[in-house]
């Protein structure tokens, strides 16, 4: 009889694996279930359908068509509420029930919810959904001044996007610099200056205390020391935590996530977890991540899920290809830069820990972070070439002297408009997952992403290369 793979989650993690589970095993039975009311979209470029780069079918990426034709079944704005490991059921909101042979829980991270009165006004928006940059894309007629509350990812590519979009926006930040939690002080301090280049304004030691409304709409912030600030639009989410509300009470290990072993197993043998609601006992690079109280040092990565869900897959199907315990926390491009934090690269020197800054091009920051004299962090900003060897690096908690033989310092790319004067990596803006552009490799060419086969053309200005999705 074939055997039924019931998916919770339909984001990078969860379609991935889907797509995977169905290429190795042509019977089974695959179900997903998600709360969304879409299929499958990319979660990490709302911001670019925000700003009219990518189109609502671009975004989508992969129609219903493709569940039909790949049969899998695919069950949108169905909540699983409960798993119940012993009979090997699902469990909705109804109380029906649904029977698998294999589970992976693929759910991903909430917002931490905003506790503040005035949290629940029209306006108020949380940008983490396809559903909620619609309703942002709809208000912005009505939006000239916008607040974005706490730092992080989401929130950063709304600023970027409404800034774009010519509405005066303001990110309120909790302490001195922008996200601690994530960034070390040099890197804050270049995410400011990109964010002031935008026109964002930044107001540093501002906490939100409450949200004004009048007409149940938003009309601005009231923040801690009693300023008021004008925004009909605020916005949150960016504070985030493992989705794991399913598992509660299921006795399948949690910890700030679903703990999972190298093959991305629960503590139930025929329960797997993959993406950002995965919390890996055993890596050295999330060791310290995963047990901070901040919900923004969870780790927080579309590449990593992406690669997960075909890891997770495996691991039901019992092929044996253990996890690559990569360390990247954060990468991701604002602003036109890249950003990538590996591991605790935020951390600051001491307590045995040094940092250490490499040499490269102007407009680029390579920082290492030893503790005891082993890699365990590095943040680079505005060059992706070293990310993939100094995850690997870091995951495998290499001595000073392998990282400074296995590390050469970035090259300047001397200005050949017309071929790569070098090799890059990329990551392909679909599904992220690295790509090697090789030396030499002509502007305008194409190149096929291996992983999610995009059509992508090579862009080299002669200073620095980017990759863009290829239009008919
Ligand atoms: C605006 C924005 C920008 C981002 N930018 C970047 C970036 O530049 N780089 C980067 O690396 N990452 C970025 N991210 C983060 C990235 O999108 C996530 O790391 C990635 O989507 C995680 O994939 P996942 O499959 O683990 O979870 P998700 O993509 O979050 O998917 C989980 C899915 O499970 C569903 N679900 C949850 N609980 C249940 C349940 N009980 N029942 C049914 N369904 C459920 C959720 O609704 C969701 O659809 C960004 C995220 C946002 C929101």
């Amino acid at each position: 009889m074939s055997r039924h793979f019931v998916i919770i989650g339909n984001g990078a993690a969860g379609f991935r694996a889907a797509k995977a589970l169905r290429r190795a095993d042509s019977a089974a039975r695959i179900s997903i279930f998600t709360q969304e009311r879409y299929p499958f979209y990319l979660r990490r470029q709302l911001g670019d359908f925000l700003t009219g780069n990518l189109t609502l079918t671009e975004l989508i990426f992969q129609s219903r068509n493709t569940y039909r034709r790949e049969r899998i079944d695919l069950f949108l704005m169905t909540r699983i509420t409960a798993v119940d490991p012993a009979a090997h059921e699902v469990v909705f909101a109804s109380g029906e029930r649904v029977r698998y042979d294999r589970l992976l829980v693929a759910t991903g991270t909430d917002a931490v919810p905003l506790d503040i009165p005035g949290a629940a006004l029209d306006g108020v928006v949380r940008f983490d959904t396809l559903r909620g940059a619609i309703a942002v894309r709809r208000a912005l007629d009505q939006v000239r001044r916008a607040a974005v509350l706490g730092a992080g990812l989401v929130g950063l590519k709304l600023a970027e996007s409404l800034a774009s979009r010519g509405v005066g926006v303001t990110q309120l930040i909790s302490g001195d610099r922008y996200w601690p939690e994530m960034l070390d002080e040099a890197a804050s301090q270049s995410v400011e200056a990109m964010m002031e280049d935008a026109g964002i304004a930044l107001r540093r030691n501002a906490d939100a205390r409450a949200i004004i409304g009048t007409g149940g709409s938003c009309i601005g912030v009231e923040t801690a020391d009693g300023k008021l600030l004008g925004a009909e639009l605020v916005a949150t989410g960016s504070r985030r935590r493992p989705a794991t509300d399913a598992l509660k009470g299921s006795g399948i290990d949690l910890r700030r996530g679903v703990c999972v072993d190298s093959s991305l197993r629960t503590s139930d043998p025929d329960v797997f977890a993959a993406g950002d609601v995965a919390e890996p006992t055993d890596a050295p690079g999330f060791a310290d991540a995963s047990t901070e109280p901040d919900g923004n040092r969870t780790p927080f990565c579309w590449q990593r899920a992406w690669a997960q869900g075909g890891q997770a897959a495996a691991g039901m199907l019992d092929q044996a290809t253990p996890t690559q315990p990569g360390a990247v926390r954060m990468r991701t491009n604002v602003f036109g830069r890249e950003i990538t934090v590996i591991g605790a690269g935020h951390l600051p020197e001491g307590e045995g820990r040094e940092a250490v800054q490499l040499q490269g091009p102007p407009d680029t920051y390579r920082r290492l972070v030893f503790e005891r004299g082993r890699l365990v962090g590095a943040t680079i900003l505005g060059t992706g070439e070293s990310v993939p060897e100094l995850d690997r690096l870091v995951a495998e908690g290499a001595a000073r002297e392998e990282v400074e033989t296995a590390i050469e310092p970035a090259e300047a790319a001397p200005g050949d408009a017309a071929r790569t004067p070098q090799t890059f990596a990329r990551h392909c803006p679909i599904c992220a997952a690295e790509l090697v552009i090789r030396c030499g490799a002509p502007a305008g060419s194409q190149i096929r992403c291996r992983a999610c086969s995009t059509s992508l053309v090579i862009q080299w200005d002669g200073e620095s290369l980017w990759l863009e999705v290829s239009r008919p």
